[in-house]
């Protein structure tokens, strides 16, 4: 029997970065987004205290063609490698991505990024000296799955880790630069999408491995979200000398990241007075190369009709670092207003629930 597609629909709260590895920057490569499902797949299942394999690394998961049946296959895979695929495995899923009906997604937004500091304003313009007329994605889209599984399995770990991503990450490539905030259209309760994911786990005989489980893990996940600020506010704390780069700002998204990621670097760097533990947390200096622990969004805004926009800051640390890195807001007297209050959000409790009624 023929499967029917599924599809999710997503909105973008801020822009979707359009380009693939090395490709050009005029449409949304469907690799760029499967990447992203695929790392965040991987940080849950560690969460969760499931094994998964490095898939750029040589000890990455892979079948000869000479196993006898399914069982073995599955055996000598982790559960990202099932799903996603690797050598010897085809993914489980097609994916088509469609807005309004129409495929491939162009970008529609042409690339912007703003800056109050011409240090940061030369730097950001080498690191996207490709791109600086192309276009981003903003909008609705459709993301079409074709399983080559009946029985929903695929669908319900694609719709529990969106769910999980538009709750607490991002989607598609470049998340350090304040890409892909996104809103999945019904999405599951948090709790809900890890039992599901647990389940789907425990139920499998997955290869199993006591390789060091890194740091990219739920385990060590926290975010903290800033409540609606008037676009006002904005203006007079963080946007005091704008400097744009692409094209000057449209007022859906204010694209800061970098500014804000620099300033946290920097007072980071002074209380902890050691450079070694800084690039751990926020990445070498060298651009993208060694991945940075805390991500910033882009400001975005919860409902398009207001000028209010809020701030999502999340990272993959031990938690007195993210206690830190509110103190640097709480400290700087003109966002105290705006962090003063704010609550860190961590998954540890839910995981525990999650394991110990599951198990
Ligand atoms: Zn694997």
């Amino acid at each position: 029997m023929r499967n029917e597609p599924i599809t999710f629909k997503i909105k973008t709260l801020t822009p979707l970065w359009t380009g693939g590895a090395d490709e050009k920057m005029d449409r949304i490569h469907e690799t760029g987004i499967i990447g992203s499902i695929r790392w965040w797949y991987e940080v849950v299942a560690r969460g969760l205290g499931y094994h998964v394999c490095d898939p750029t690394s040589d000890n990455r998961c892979g079948l000869s063609g000479k196993e006898k049946n399914n069982e073995e296959r599955i055996s000598k895979l982790c559960p990202a490698c099932y799903l996603f695929g690797t050598t010897g495995w085809k993914r489980m899923f097609n994916l088509q991505i469609t807005s309004e009906g129409k495929q491939p997604v162009e970008g529609n937004k042409i690339f912007c990024q703003v800056t109050n500091s011409k240090i940061n304003k030369n730097w950001l313009r080498k690191v996207f000296e490709q791109n600086l007329d192309d276009k981003n994605f903003f909008g609705s889209l459709e993301l079409k799955i074709l399983s080559r599984n009946s029985e929903k399995q695929v669908e319900d770990q694609l719709k529990a880790v969106l769910s999980i991503m538009s709750e607490f990450g991002s989607i598609g490539a470049k998340p350090q630069f304040g890409y892909g905030l996104f809103e999945l259209i019904d999405k599951k309760e948090t709790k809900e999408s890890l039992r599901k994911i647990h389940k789907f786990l425990e139920k499998n005989n997955f290869k199993k491995s006591n390789s060091d489980e890194g740091i990219f893990s739920l385990k060590n996940y926290w975010k903290f979200e800033t409540d609606e600020i008037e676009a006002n506010d904005i203006k007079n704390t963080f946007l005091k000398n704008p400097k744009y780069i692409g094209s000057n700002h449209n007022d859906l998204y204010i694209s800061m990241s970098f500014d804000i990621r620099y300033m946290l670097r920097k007072r980071y760097l002074q209380k902890s007075k050691s450079k070694e533990a800084t690039s751990e947390i926020f990445g070498g200096t060298k651009g993208d190369k060694w991945a940075s622990r805390v991500f910033v969004s882009s400001f975005y805004k919860e409902n398009q009709h207001d000028d209010k926009y809020k701030l999502r800051i999340w990272g993959f640390t031990e938690r007195y670092i993210a206690d830190i890195i509110r103190e640097i807001f709480i400290e700087n007297g003109e966002y105290n207003k705006i962090f003063s209050n704010i609550e860190i959000v961590t998954l540890n409790k839910t995981l525990r629930e999650v394991t110990e009624i599951d198990s």
